[in-house]
C-alpha cells in the first residue's frame, strides 16, 4: 500500500508518501516558524492562510521526491485533530478533495497517534504493548499502547504541557519561539544544580504531570533577581528548569513501566527531541533493564510521515472515513472512529 499523508494541525505544512507501513519515500515539511516567532507563538489565523498557500506545492513535492504519480497512491491520509481548527481544515479539505477526485479511500488520523507511531519508522522491532511518554507542544501524556491504534491514557498534565513550559520559560529569558531547542542548547552550558526549582510529583502513585508551578517559580526567580538587581545566569536557569521537567518525566515513566510490567518504553512528540530527556531516560532504562525507543529529530516534531504510518495500521484494520470527515480541534486519543 502506498499512502499519501497530509499534516496541517499547527504551524508546519507537511506531506509524505509512505509505503507498506513504515517505509518513508518522502517527507516534505514547510515550517512557518519564521512567520510566527515575531509574535512569540503561533498565530492561528496566519497559520491557516499559510497552509492554504503552501499545501498544493508541498503535496506535489512529496509525490515528486517519492517518484510517484497520483495514480500510484492507494490511500489518502490526513490529520483531523487535535489542533487549530482553521489549520486542520486546510489539510482535511485537501485530503477529501483528492480522495474524491481519485476515488481512493480516505483515512483521518489522530495527531498524537501519529507522534506515537513515529517510533515504528526506525524501530522495526518495536511492537505493542509498550509504554509511551508523549510530550509535545500541547500534550503531556503517559500512554499504554495496548495495540496499534489502541491506547490507555494513565497520566496527563493537569495544566501546561511540557513543550508549553519550555516555550514560556524561553520567552521569559528572551530566547524566543520555539523555546525547546533553544533551552536545550543553552542548558548544555549551564549547571543543572545551580537553582533549586520545584519538581511536581503530585499525590503518591499519580502518573499525572503539572508544569505550571515550575513555570511560576521560574518567573518569580527572574522577577526577584531583577528587584535585587542581580544578574541572571540564563544557562544555569535553563539547565535547572530543564532538570526539573526531565527528572519528573523520567521517574514517572519508569514507575509506570514497572507498575504495568512493561519492558519497552517509547518517547513521542516535540519534547522527545530534548537531549537531556533522552540521556536521563536512557540511563534509567539501562539501570532497570528496559529498552528505550525514540524517533530521530525530524520525526519527533510535526511531520506527515508519522501520520502515514499511523494511517497504515488503521488501513489494515479497515478504518475508512467518509467525505463528511471534519476537523475536530479537541479530538481525544483513543476516541472510537
Ligand atoms: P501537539 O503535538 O501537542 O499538538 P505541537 O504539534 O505544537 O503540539 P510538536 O510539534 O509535537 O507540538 O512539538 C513542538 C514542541 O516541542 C514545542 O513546544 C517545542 O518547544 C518542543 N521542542 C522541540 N524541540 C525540543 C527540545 N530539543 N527540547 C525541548 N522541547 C523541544
Ligand atoms: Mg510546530
Ligand atoms: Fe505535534
Amino acid at each position: 500500500v502506498t499512502i499519501l499523508a497530509i499534516e496541517t494541525s499547527c504551524d508546519e505544512t507537511s506531506a509524505a508518501v509512505v509505503e507498506n507501513g513504515t517505509n518513508i519515500l518522502s517527507n516534505v515539511i514547510s515550517s512557518q516558524i519564521d512567520l510566527h516567532k515575531i509574535y512569540g507563538g503561533v498565530v492561528p489565523e496566519i497559520a491557516s492562510r499559510k497552509h492554504i498557500e503552501k499545501i498544493n506545492g508541498v503535496i506535489e513535492e512529496a509525490l515528486e521526491m517519492a517518484n510517484k504519480a497520483l495514480d500510484d497512491i492507494d490511500v489518502i491520509a490526513v490529520t483531523y485533530g487535535p489542533g487549530l481548527v482553521g489549520a486542520l481544515l486546510v489539510g482535511v479539505a485537501s485530503a477529501k478533495a483528492m480522495a474524491y477526485a481519485l476515488n481512493k479511500p480516505l483515512i483521518g488520523v489522530h495527531h498524537i497517534e501519529g507522534h506515537i507511531s513515529a517510533n515504528f519508522i526506525e524501530h522495526k522491532d518495536l511492537k505493542p504493548p509498550f509504554i509511551c511518554l508523549v510530550v509535545s507542544g500541547g500534550h503531556s501524556h503517559l500512554v499504554i499502547v495496548k495495540d496499534y491504534g489502541e491506547f490507555e491514557i494513565i497520566g496527563k498534565t493537569r495544566d501546561d504541557a511540557a513543550g508549553e513550559a519550555f516555550d514560556k520559560v524561553s520567552r521569559a529569558i528572551g530566547l524566543g519561539y520555539p523555546g525547546g531547542p533553544k533551552i536545550d542548547k543553552l542548558a548544555k552550558e549551564g549547571n543543572k544544580k545551580a537553582i533549586d526549582f520545584p519538581k511536581a510529583y503530585l499525590e503518591e502513585g499519580s502518573y499525572d504531570f503539572s508544569f505550571s508551578g515550575l513555570k511560576s517559580a521560574v518567573l518569580n526567580y527572574i522577577n526577584q533577581c531583577k528587584m535585587k538587581d542581580e544578574k541572571i545566569n540564563n544557562a544555569d536557569l535553563a539547565a535547572s528548569f530543564q532538570e526539573s521537567v526531565v527528572e519528573v518525566l523520567v521517574n514517572k515513566t519508569i514507575k509506570a513501566a514497572k507498575d504495568y510490567n512493561m519492558k519497552n518504553i517509547a518517547l513521542a512528540g516535540g519534547v522527545a527531541a530534548n537531549s537531556a530527556l533522552r540521556e536521563k531516560m536512557n540511563k534509567a532504562c539501562e539501570e532497570n533493564e528496559m529498552k528505550l525507543h525514540y524517533p530521530s529529530l525530524v520525526y519527533c516534531t510535526d511531520n506527515a510521515a508519522m501520520i502515514g504510518v499511523a494511517a497504515y495500521y488503521d488501513y489494515i484494520k479497515g478504518v475508512r472515513h467518509g467525505y463528511d470527515l471534519n476537523a475536530v480541534p479537541n479530538l481525544k486519543l483513543g476516541q472510537k472512529k
